[in-house]
């Protein structure tokens, strides 16, 4: 039973519903939690649970920080040594890591090393570090619990599984976010408030644009992958625009196991910290008759390229993966600070990802250099753009 949590990203979107979480289990202490620039809320939360450390990532934030906190107990710590300390805290017996991109990688390898638990929200880190994090997770013995809803809802339909050799194929849902149905040609000019605009899930902005242009899904192929060891080609995905199936399994025998609920990101975040255990939730009960039907499709390779993208990254090989996602950092980044067009992103992606030679990496600096290669090939390209 988890006693101890260090929360990375506790100032976003997964962190403060995870304190949510926390205030509704007695038995739950915060030892660590970091925020990357919001020192704001992250002030609050160390007055609110007393952890024993505290990390702004942005340096330029740190002395502004220590001094609002200075009449508390709680030690401070900035920037990637700051993240490590906290992924590595010696109280924690589970780290929670929900900061936003390929940031979160070297932390993720680093609470594995130190024998933690880890319940992960950062996808980034498993597409791009795949092959390197899983390594870490069975080399040191410690378990890897999925937040994502998707990742989630198939290790929940897995409980209780006979076999690896029973198990056929996963079928990930996915909402298809604002744009579902439209052609390329209707996308060419869509604006970051409709891209922001989500039907279901309330996000962060960096995943909401994901949803938007469905990289999202893509991320969360590869993830599922390196999870649930499964082949890209026995995972299938299907629109779901309601997103009350949360993802399912197929076994040999064709029978399907779903998981349900409301959208809601606490049962999954829940379930990470309580496992095996399940306990009374602030989420609202499902009502199925209050949705009266279910209705599912299928994705659309061509408009979304970000989704087509990911998974010939699979097919490719590891780095690809890696750059797809860094490629995808940046070219969000900059849809969002209007620089660049909702579909110039996909064309970026793919373009960084077919760029990247195939190959596996075999040491976290090769990930790390396909990321900035990546990154550096949208950059220049957006400035012509
Ligand atoms: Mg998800």
């Amino acid at each position: 039973m988890v006693n101890n949590i260090s929360i990375l990203g506790s100032t976003g979107s997964i962190g403060t519903q995870a304190l949510d979480v926390v205030d509704n289990r007695d038995n739950l202490k915060v030892s660590a939690i970091t925020a990357n620039t919001n020192i704001k809320v992250l002030e609050e939360q160390v007055r609110k649970y007393k952890p024993a450390l505290a990390v702004v990532f942005d340096e330029s934030k740190f002395s502004e920080f220590r001094s609002s906190v200075a009449d508390t107990d709680t030690r401070v710590s900035a920037g990637m040594d700051g993240l490590i300390e906290a992924a590595t805290f010696a109280d924690a017996d589970l780290v929670l890591n929900s900061v936003v991109g390929m940031v979160g990688l070297l932390p993720t390898l680093a609470a594995a090393n130190a024998k933690k638990n880890i319940a992960l929200a950062n996808k980034e880190t498993l597409v791009a570090g795949g092959s390197l994090v899983m390594k870490a997770v069975s080399d040191n013995g410690v378990s890897l619990y999925p937040v994502d809803s998707e990742h989630s809802a198939i290790f929940q339909c897995l409980q209780g599984s006979p076999s690896d050799k029973a198990l056929k194929r996963l079928i990930l849902t996915a909402s298809g976010g604002p744009f579902f149905g439209k052609t390329a040609e209707e996308l060419k000019n869509v604006t970051v408030e409709q891209a922001l605009n989500h039907p279901n899930w309330d996000m962060g902005a960096k995943i909401t644009i994901d949803s938007a242009t469905m990289m999202n899904k893509g991320l969360e192929i590869i993830e599922a992958s390196w999870l649930f060891d499964m082949p890209a080609d026995r995972i299938d995905v299907v629109v779901h625009r309601e997103s009350v199936i949360h993802s399912m399994i197929e076994y040999v025998d064709n029978s399907v196991i779903a998981q349900l609920g409301v959208p809601d990101m606490r049962i999954p975040i829940q379930y990470a910290i309580t496992y095996p255990e399940r306990f009374p939730s602030p989420v609202a009960q499902l009502s199925l008759t209050e949705y009266g039907k279910l209705t599912f499709f299928e994705p659309d390779y061509d408009t979304f390229k970000c989704l087509r993208a990911c998974k010939e990254a699979i097919d490719r090989g590891g780095l690809c993966m890696a750059a797809a996602n860094g490629a995808n950092e940046v070219a969000n980044r900059l849809f969002r600070e209007r620089k660049i067009s909702f579909l110039d992103i996909g064309d970026l992606v793919y373009e960084a990802m077919l760029n990247q030679e195939n190959a596996e990496p075999k040491t976290v600096d090769d990930v790390l250099e396909a990321d900035r290669t990546a990154r550096e090939l949208v950059a220049e390209r957006a400035e012509r753009l």
